[in-house]
Order: structure tokens, then C-alpha cells, then sequence
């Protein structure tokens, strides 16, 4: 018997882990210390009122013989995928038709999944600093070859780094990779790509026969009409592009768990059609999202929904600014923020871990080392729209008070 080794080269703890773990035990030592966190990628609202209506109407549903459904279509419920072909993809322009469009239990399925699709000598791009499951999950399927431990670095990953000196966007790489992941707006620098930058991307994978695998999961934060809603909307990206997108961040839905996924029939590699591909792998592997989620998904869509989580959306962005604007005063180099819920800051000599500890001790203020995104996020802290307003208010004061840099 043997298992899968690769699995045993993935690094060290889950990111996550060791900052509760700090965190507990400094709450342990320190108990008076009143903690707040903003370092959470998890939402904080509850579901909004009309999508609520739609779970407990869906819940009812089957409770009745006449209602009742079972498994649901593998791709997804019809309402579900039209709703989302209408609102998302030809309100702007997009030619995305329903049935190119694949129903999921949220994006981080599909990200980790779509590698499935492709060959293991395929060599995977990265910015750098990134959403750790696309690597990882590249690692489990033994494509990445050899980890430094020293760099931080896979040798077979090409990496694209995102700093203040490029003004986070990523360089064309020198090597040709044959899938580019690239997140936009991105996690974790809350930065952006606009049409232009993107448009570069799209040119080239279709110059090189690679494949962009373009995750999307916080455009609902973008408010920049320069910036994509999504990949669909640049000439040519049909041809080369799948876009991933999630209910998580902008309805709320990160324990209810719906996304999806578009994957144009256009997109052929060596003469097979990865929409088909990912059909057959969604009909094997997948017994489709529960037909609750997929109504409470359909009530995203609604006329009230619509609404309800704009509002949403508008409190967790009045909470980045307000971090934004508050670590400027303080004398902060910060980025991102402006169409994501993400503030990325830069900590000048202190490496990222050492101001997560300053930060704890002196602000009693949880965030994210942007070390535990890749290497060239050392330097760098990530903090997030996702706390209440007041606990946000007041986590910016504290750091004004105790770590201001001016
Ligand atoms: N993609 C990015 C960039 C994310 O940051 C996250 C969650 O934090 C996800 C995907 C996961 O989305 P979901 O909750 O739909 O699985």
C-alpha cells in the first residue's frame, strides 16, 4: 500500500492555525486584553432578510411530498444558471450562456479542483503574493517538484510577484507557463487589475496556448469602472479563460456554501473541449449543490436580494476605508482597499510576523501576515473589511494610538 507522498511535501501548519494558536495563547496570558480581529477572511453579516425567506421556503419545500427534490442536476438548477447568465455575464456585455456556467459548493472546491483537468508536466504560474489553494492544490497532484524552505519557493512554480514596486501587477513571465492563476480583485493584496493590465494576460495565453484560471470571488467589491467584473468582458478571453465565482463574499453565504463556475465551449485544448471535461468531472465526482443553497442563490438575484447585499457590501467597504484612511494618518504605506475588502499595508523593516506579535501585544489587534501568502508578501500585513464597524473604529484608533509611524 502506498499513499499519495506528495501530499507530505506541503509545508509547515495551515497559516490560519498558528495565528489562533498565538492568539489563544496570548488571550491566556493576557485576560484582560479585549481582542479584536481583523484578520479574518470570513464574513461577519448575517444572511440578509429575503434570502433567509428563500432558505426557510426551500426548506419547506421538502417537507412535502409534492415539493420534494432530491438530487439536484449535476450542472446546477436551470433558474440558478439562467439568473446568473442574465445578471452577471450579458447584462455586461458577456456572450456567457447558461450552460456554460457549473453550479459548486463555493469556489474553493473548483479552485482546487480544475487542475484535475490537466496533464502533470503542466507548468503552473502564481503572483506572488497568492490565495495559498492554488499552489497547494497543485502540490497534492504532485506538478510543483521540489520545496526551498529557505525561499519559501516550489521549483517548478513560476512565480509572478506583486509588490508596491511593480504597483501589484504582475509581469509577463520569462518562462511559458501552461496555467496562469490570477485573482482579481486579489487575495491577499486587495489590489486590482484593470481591463488594460488584464487585456495583456488574455493576449498572451491565447499567444501560448495557455489557460488563465481566473478567480473573481470578490467582485462584488469593485467600484472602479476601469476594473473588470469579469474575465468575459476582454475580446478573446472566450477562447482561453475559466472564471470562478463564489456567494461568500457578497452575500454572505461562507457557511451556507454555493459558487460557480464558467467554463466557455470555446476553451479546446488539444482539440477536446474543457467544458465537456469538466462536465463529465462534475457527473462523476459531484451530486450537485442542494437544491436550499441553489434557491437561496436564485434570491441573490431577486430585486430585494440585489439590494439587501449591496448594503452589505457597502458596511464591510465603509469598514476598509475606514482602515484605509486610518493607517494613512498613521503614517502606513497601504494598498487595496478601494474594490476589495482587503487593506494590504506595508510594515517597512519589521518582517510580517514580528509586527502580527506587535500588533497583538501593543493593539490587542489580530491581522494577517502577508509572509503566509507567498515570499514576496514578507514585508507586508493584510487586514480586512469583514469586523463590525465599531470594532473596526476602534482597532484603528488603538493602532493610531500605539503604533502610529507619525
Ligand atoms: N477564492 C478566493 C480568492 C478566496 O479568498 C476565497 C475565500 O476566502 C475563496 C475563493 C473561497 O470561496 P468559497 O467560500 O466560495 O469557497
Amino acid at each position: 500500500m502506498k499513499i499519495n507522498h506528495n501530499y507530505q511535501k506541503l509545508p509547515g501548519s495551515y497559516l490560519f492555525s498558528t495565528i489562533a494558536k498565538k492568539v489563544a495563547d496570548y488571550s491566556r496570558e493576557h485576560k484582560e486584553a479585549r481582542i479584536i480581529r481583523l484578520g479574518i477572511g470570513d464574513v461577519t453579516l448575517p444572511i440578509a432578510p429575503s434570502i433567509v425567506k428563500a432558505l426557510h421556503e426551500a426548506v419547506d419545500e421538502m417537507g412535502d411530498a409534492a415539493a420534494f427534490h432530491g438530487y439536484a442536476p449535476d450542472l446546477g438548477y436551470a433558474f440558478l444558471r439562467e439568473a446568473i447568465a442574465k445578471t452577471d455575464y450579458q447584462r455586461l456585455g458577456c456572450s456567457i450562456s447558461a450552460d456554460e456556467i457549473f453550479i459548486s459548493d463555493g469556489a474553493k472546491c473548483d479552485c482546487g479542483n480544475i487542475q484535475e483537468l490537466f496533464s502533470n508536466e503542466a507548468r503552473i504560474a502564481v503572483c506572488d503574493p497568492v490565495y495559498p489553494v492554488y499552489v497547494d492544490s497543485n502540490v497534492m497532484a504532485g506538478r510543483t517538484g521540489e520545496y526551498d524552505a529557505d525561499k519559501g519557493t516550489w521549483s517548478r512554480v513560476i512565480y509572478l510577484p506583486c509588490t508596491k514596486e511593480n504597483g501589484f501587477v504582475p509581469d509577463l513571465p520569462k518562462e511559458v507557463p501552461d496555467l496562469i492563476y490570477l485573482c482579481n480583485p486579489n487575495n491577499p493584496t486587495g489590489t486590482t487589475l484593470t481591463r488594460k493590465q488584464l487585456q495583456v494576460w488574455v493576449d498572451y495565453a491565447n499567444e501560448h496556448d495557455a489557460v488563465l484560471l481566473y478567480d473573481a470571488a470578490y467582485e462584488a467589491y469593485i467600484r472602479d469602472e476601469e476594473v473588470p467584473h469579469s474575465i468575459f468582458e476582454l475580446p478573446g478571453a472566450r477562447a482561453c479563460a475559466i472564471e470562478f465565482r463564489s456567494f461568500s463574499k457578497n452575500a454572505g453565504f461562507t457557511g451556507v456554501r454555493l459558487g460557480f463556475t464558467v467554463i466557455p465551449k470555446d476553451l479546446i485544448r488539444e482539440g477536446v473541449s474543457l467544458h465537456t471535461m469538466w462536465a463529465r468531472r462534475h457527473g462523476t465526482k459531484y451530486n450537485g449543490a442542494p437544491y436550499i443553497q441553489q434557491k437561496a442563490g436564485l434570491a441573490v438575484y431577486g430585486e430585494e436580494g440585489q439590494k439587501e447585499i449591496q448594503e452589505q457590501i457597502q458596511y464591510y467597504m465603509r469598514n476598509t476605508r475606514t482602515i484605509y484612511e486610518g493607517l494613512k494618518e498613521a503614517g502606513y504605506a497601504v494598498f487595496g482597499g478601494v474594490n476589495s475588502p482587503y487593506v494590504w499595508l506595508h510594515t517597512g523593516e519589521m518582517s510580517s510576523w514580528a509586527f502580527f506579535d506587535e500588533l497583538l501585544d501593543k493593539a490587542h489587534v489580530v491581522g494577517t501576515p502577508g509572509s503566509g501568502f507567498g515570499p514576496e508578501g514578507e514585508h507586508y500585513f493584510r487586514l480586512t473589511g469583514f469586523g463590525s464597524y465599531e470594532d473596526t473604529v476602534q482597532a484603528v484608533e488603538r493602532i493610531k494610538k500605539t503604533l502610529a509611524l507619525r
